[in-house]
């Protein structure tokens, strides 16, 4: 059976007989006629039935979401409706069939809803009957199409890796699932299939990708899942330059296929270091400018005594301005942006406002040289307003980075409907973690340090840069990945440079070690997250409407319970006995 969608339907069906299914969106009745909106995926047809018709009794009895067979004649209508795709047609009904019937809903399939996301989660199969959701599954299709095309076409190929498997060291925590053969044995779901695909370049593929799940048992954040989808790819032969032009042509031919979007190419690269100096952040968002600006200078010979004392210990004092932002941050407005400093840990939130004359928290205490030294540094103009704070560099470009989005918000100057992408590259190999005392990888244990870098895994590992990169979009990290470690011998240092034990290598590490010793060619990869990449390209903020069946907050899923219980002898089979704490 050819399925006839309703959307196909238009003037040059006018005389045809055709059978369509679907759900009844809505029915009226209007002087005896019989007017239903059938529903299909692709969108609503007007079906009439008239009094004379044999199954007008059974079209009195439809209610909403009943699911109908409808045979009828495509004639042209008398009042046409602009807002319907098929808004120039309708059909007269030959025979009618009820192949289901349906509950009163929850809530009504329209495209705007007042019902509660935890409603909408718990009958989600009625939510996606709702066009905002389902297109958004439908782009996501398209957007895999895209991306499998693409790929395939510039010979990669895809290839299935375990879910099943050892735990896999991307940094977060593990889902662990317990062997029943193997008690008191568990096996991890995979936080990304990382030594998989480099597996398969020691296997000489060459050139894989695979659209993965990933697991990761991390507090959710807004935009984050338990599981998600990435696309993940890795090629041999290359160097950073290679494989971002091959991912920023497939992040471009995507944007062309999907929403007709041009992306200028070759995208902008900025270094780490500059990212931070300049946006605060490793993910900028370049729809807008406000650089942030180091005016340390001009507070050399400063009067005020706690930014005399900060500078001589170190700190620094940066800046962002706020276009034509006086009026707008009144004084309760500056209150609520230093509560925002604060909660990011900084000591407090300077401001000075160009308006009328200069205003702000320092001006009295300033020179009139260093007014005039601060303005022209700033470029501050009549009607702007800058913000200012003092501290340690990464605190404080951590913080005005943060302020710089909160502010670029606040006076609405982010431009919806526009892209800024841009590639992130050489990331520090490692980071200090205050909680574990100790560095840590700053991407994964397997990415290769710059070739001059090399000696500085275990003597300098402040100043150790890799050949890692991410792809941003919007202020998002859209993916990220590197060239990496292909030689067993600066592995293992690598190891040795994290403090891992030589049990601890074998053990976690032991099997891919083992590997590297059998003609493993220089490779490297990366991976773009599907989530919000469709989460961008449908510009929605939130993940769970990108999602078929997503969790919750709390990673439950409302629709089918889940996580729950399990029957004792599931447990008895797998040696698991649940202890209750008191
Ligand atoms: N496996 C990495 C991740 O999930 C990406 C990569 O390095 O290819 O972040």
């Amino acid at each position: 059976m050819k399925k006839i969608w309703n959307v196909s339907l238009n003037k040059e069906s006018v005389l045809k007989e055709v059978t369509l299914y679907g759900w009844v969106a809505k029915k009226r009745n209007l002087g005896g006629l019989i007017f239903i909106d059938l529903r299909d995926r692709s969108g609503i047809v007007q079906i009439v039935i008239r009094p004379e018709d044999t199954c007008y009794e059974l079209a009195e009895s439809l209610k909403n979401e009943y699911v109908i067979q409808v045979t009828g004649k495509v004639v042209e209508r008398e009042n046409k409706n602009k807002e319907l795709v098929t808004g120039e047609i309708e059909i007269l009904v030959v025979s009618l069939q009820i192949l289901n019937t349906s509950l009163e809903i929850p809530f009504q399939i329209t495209d705007e809803t007042s019902a509660l996301e935890d409603t909408r989660l718990k009958y989600r199969y009625l939510d996606i009957r709702r066009t905002p959701i389902k297109e958004k599954l439908i782009l996501r299709h398209k957007i895999m199409q895209a991306i499998r095309s693409f790929l395939s076409e510039h010979d990669f190929i895809e290839v299935e890796t375990p879910i099943l498997c050892k735990s896999t060291p991307e940094g977060a925590r593990d889902y662990l699932v317990p062997s029943r053969v193997n008690k008191g044995n568990f096996y991890a779901l995979p936080q990304s299939p990382q030594l998989f695909k480099q597996l398969l370049m020691v296997g000489g593929m060459e050139r894989y990708f695979k659209i993965a799940k990933c697991f990761r048992d991390e507090d959710l954040r807004a935009d984050r899942q338990p599981e998600f989808t990435q696309v993940d790819m890795e090629m041999s032969f290359v160097c950073e330059e290679d494989v971002m032009d091959i991912t920023e042509k497939l992040i471009a031919d995507v944007f062309k296929k999907v929403r007709n979007i041009d992306i200028e190419l070759p995208l902008l690269k900025m270094k780490y270091d500059d990212a931070i100096k300049y946006y605060g952040s490793d993910k900028p968002d370049l729809r807008f400018e406000m650089k942030i600006m180091d005016v340390t200078d001009v507070f050399k010979k400063t009067s005020l005594a706690f930014i005399r004392d900060g500078l001589e210990s170190g700190q620094v004092v940066n800046a962002i301005v706020a276009k034509n932002g006086a009026s707008y941050y009144s004084r309760k407005e500056i209150d609520k942006c230093t509560l925002f400093v604060k909660n990011l840990k900084a000591s407090g939130l300077m401001y000075l406002k160009n308006e009328e004359e200069l205003t702000g928290s320092i001006v009295k205490n300033l020179s009139a040289e260093e007014k005039e030294n601060l303005c022209q540094s700033l470029a501050l103009e009549k009607g702007d307003v800058a913000f200012l704070v003092l501290g340690e560099y990464k605190l404080v470009k951590n913080v005005l980075g943060a302020l710089r989005l909160k502010v670029a918000k606040d006076l609405e100057m982010i431009p919806s409907h526009e892209y800024k992408l841009l590639w992130v590259t050489d990331f520090p190999t490692f980071e200090y973690s205050e909680e574990e005392g100790r560095f840590v990888a700053c991407h994964h244990p397997f990415t290769s340090p710059k070739d001059e870098d090399v000696d500085k895994l275990l003597k300098d590992k402040e100043h150790c840069y890799s050949k890692a990169y991410d792809i941003v979009i919007n202020g998002y990290e859209a993916g990220g990945g590197s060239i990496r470690i292909h030689n067993e011998g600066i592995q293992k240092k690598m190891f040795e440079a994290l403090e891992l034990t030589p049990e601890d290598i074998q053990n976690k590490f032991g099997f891919f070690v083992e590997a590297l010793k059998y003609g493993t060619p220089p490779h490297g990869g990366l991976a773009i997250g599907l989530d919000r990449l469709t989460m961008l390209l449908s510009e929605t903020d939130n993940i769970r409407d990108v999602i078929a069946f997503p969790k919750t907050a709390s990673a439950s899923d409302l629709m089918s319970d889940c996580p729950n219980t399990v029957s004792k002898k599931q447990l008895e089979e797998l040696g698991i006995e649940i202890v209750k704490k008191a």
